[in-house]
């Protein structure tokens, strides 16, 4: 099952995508919750009810009617694993990690599957990271690993946007990694059931046309379920977190010369039975 998180008409909704339509729940099941936390916090709740709308409902919004926002819009945090696929952490010159390498998002950095990103006055070093994201489903700590599939909502479709220059200017990324529309995924969040084994798909990167990245997500170092162990060892994960899995090779400060993207590009980043988001690079006014 694919849901999203749109806005039509000024007011925002969630739906279950269908084809190139939705079902709007606001519509279908004004009951259901209009917002993808609750909806994720009440699933044990309003689960049943949301998987029996294809059957009583049509999909009769058309996603090109609508603005998809990302579909968790606000996430209590998201955090992000680096160095997490052997061929980028050669690129990056660096020695494959024994401990999982952590930073954060900052929620004000997220963005939707289909707008603008921003290169910052302070910055020509902007960068694209294909990633696969998960969404927590569950509030939880200290999970094992063989438990960790069970506190997954879903999969999205993500791009680390990164400001190298000052990604690297100190110790700490978060900075680098947190400007302001740099957290784009989507374009819905892909349900466990709907997209088989997460360790297995492909992942691809194009700018402009042009394949940057491709490989997939069984090449990951610590795959996503080690993830949830290591992390939720340190924080509760609470449901709608969002968690970016790591980048492939491919990326633009590694190319020799590095690319960097310009104004008036688009980065596709899609991945195997989820889809793809696409961002237009803009430069801030
Ligand atoms: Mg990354």
């Amino acid at each position: 099952m694919k849901l999203a998180t749109f806005e039509s008409g000024g007011r925002e909704s969630i739906g279950i995508v269908i084809g190139d339509a939705l079902i709007d729940f606001a519509r279908a099941a004004p009951d259901l919750p209009s917002d993808m936390r609750d909806l994720i916090r009440m699933w044990p709740q309003v689960e049943q009810t949301v998987r029996a709308l294809p059957s009583q409902a049509q999909a009769d919004v058309p996603l090109a009617d609508v603005h998809l926002l990302a579909p968790v819009p606000r996430p209590q945090k998201i955090m992000a694993i680096g160095l997490n696929y052997a061929d980028h952490i050669a690129e990056s010159g660096r020695e494959k990690p024994t401990v999982q390498t952590w930073f954060s998002k900052m929620p004000s950095a997220v963005n939707g599957p289909y707008d603008q990103v921003l290169i910052p006055k302070v910055s020509s070093q902007v960068d694209y990271e294909a990633e696969l994201v998960f969404i927590v489903g569950k509030r939880c700590r200290h999970v094992r690993k063989e438990e960790a599939a069970s506190v997954v909502f879903g999969y999205c479709a993500g791009n680390d946007v990164s400001v190298r220059d000052w990604q690297f200017a100190s110790g700490q990324f978060v900075l680098g990694k947190s400007f302001d529309t740099h957290a784009p995924f989507g374009p819905w969040i892909v349900t466990p059931d709907g997209l088989g084994d997460p360790h297995a798909l492909g992942v691809r990167c194009f700018v402009n046309g042009e394949k940057r990245q491709e490989s997939n997500t069984r090449h990951l170092v610590f795959d996503v379920f080690a993830q949830i162990a290591w992390i939720s060892q340190a924080m509760t994960l609470e449901p709608g977190d969002v968690i970016y899995t790591g980048t492939p090779a491919g990326v633009g400060f590694a190319m020799k010369p590095p690319k960097f993207l310009k104004a008036g590009e688009v980065v596709r980043v899609e991945i195997d039975h989820i889809g793809a988001i696409e961002n237009r690079v803009t430069l801030e006014l």
